[in-house]
């Protein structure tokens, strides 16, 4: 199956680690050239300058090949930090260095995460107001003032965006892994599902693979509505017995239950009790009584399989199934009804 990639703030992150680095780079090598040729300024700063460069063109390297780790980003960024806190301590208070404070909160949420960023963002903003508060002689408070109040509302507006894009992602996250009928997970919640499994799980794990039968004649014969309706009940009544982060709508009135069992007897009485209670119930429909059957195919999952290759051993089964009569579950050639 088509893997798609729902992480978008990973990506969004790499990006403003690219930007960032090829920005601050070039920026690094030109203030660090201009420092050590022209203004003299500090030689410790302007070494600085030039080491942050490199390690800003090494990290866009990697985050361009997509091989940087988290951490590499972090301490960039309180690398950063450290020396926008530098420059602001050696430098006088007229040349305005700490307005490179302004820019570090965007970039704080952008790169951090609405948590992470508290803590740095507070820590230069308090830093930053004792060097003002030090170096002025006289009245300090106009530009404590003018400085507090853009930072923080930089500071408020980079929150709030942040806080609506990762919203937002969550939202359509939902809604990607969701079934718009049944309201239960969908087949890419199942991949989803199946790879973080197949890697962490230490437990065995079995496969159901049920499908509704003579499904077409409800539909023709009842309407399209109460086929809608038997759905929604059936996957209702299928994730009351194997859990609802289990159960998931893999085709039109397909369903797949993934159970993660000591023995494979397990997975195939949990099959058989879904079976019963789908031809036990009377579904309901304009004052009339529908009687629904399933069919089911329980395969067991073996290393390095694929979840293309575990369904494809449930559908063999499945196909046993309906070819013995339909209203039963296989598994491995033999039926348990
Ligand atoms: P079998 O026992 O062999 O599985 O027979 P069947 O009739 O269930 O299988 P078939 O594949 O012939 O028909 C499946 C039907 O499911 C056809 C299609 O119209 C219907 N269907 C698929 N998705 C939906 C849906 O979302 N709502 C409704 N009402 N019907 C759907
Ligand atoms: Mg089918
Ligand atoms: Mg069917």
């Amino acid at each position: 199956m088509h893997e798609v990639e729902l992480d978008k703030t990973h990506k969004l992150r790499a990006k403003v680690l690219i930007g960032t680095c090829g920005l601050l780079g070039m920026l690094g090598l030109l203030l660090g050239v201009i420092n050590i040729l022209f203004i003299g300024l500090s030689p410790v700063l302007a070494g600085l300058q030039l080491g942050y460069a490199l390690v800003s063109f090494w990290l866009m390297q990697r985050a361009l090949n997509d091989n940087h780790k988290p951490w590499e980003a972090h301490l960039y960024v309180y690398g950063l930090t450290a020396i926008v806190m530098f420059a602001v301590y050696v430098a006088r208070l007229e040349s305005f260095m700490f307005c490179w404070a302004l820019i570090l909160p965007i970039l704080y949420l952008l790169m951090l995460g609405k948590q992470t960023a508290t803590l740095p963002a507070s820590f230069l903003f308090i830093f930053v107001l004792i060097d003002i508060s030090i170096k002025s002689d006289v009245m300090p408070w106009p530009m404590i003032l003018n400085f507090s109040c853009s930072y923080a509302l930089i500071w408020l507006i980079a929150y709030v965006y942040e806080n609506n894009r990762e919203r937002s992602e969550n939202e359509l996250q939902t809604l990607a892994l969701l079934d718009p009928l049944t309201q239960h997970y969908n087949r890419l919640a199942l991949s989803k599902r199946f790879q973080s499994l197949s890697q962490t799980s230490t437990l065995p794990m079995c496969i159901l693979l049920l499908d509704l039968d003579y499904f077409k004649v409800i539909n023709d014969t009842y309407g399209h509505e109460a086929g809608d309706i038997v759905l929604k009940a059936c996957a209702k009544q299928i994730s009351s017995i194997a859990g609802y982060s289990d159960t998931f709508r893999v085709g039109g009135e397909e369903f797949c239950v993934l159970v993660q069992a000591e023995h494979a007897n397990q997975a195939v009485e949990l099959a058989e009790s879904i079976r019963k209670l789908i031809s036990d119930t009377e579904f309901l429909f304009e004052n009339q009584n529908l009687a629904v059957t399933v069919s089911v195919g329980v395969a067991t999952f073996e290393a390095k399989m694929t979840l293309s290759n575990l369904l494809a051993k449930a559908d063999k089964q499945l196909y046993l199934a309906k070819d013995l009569g339909r209203n039963k579950v296989m598994f491995d050639g033999g039926y348990l009804k």
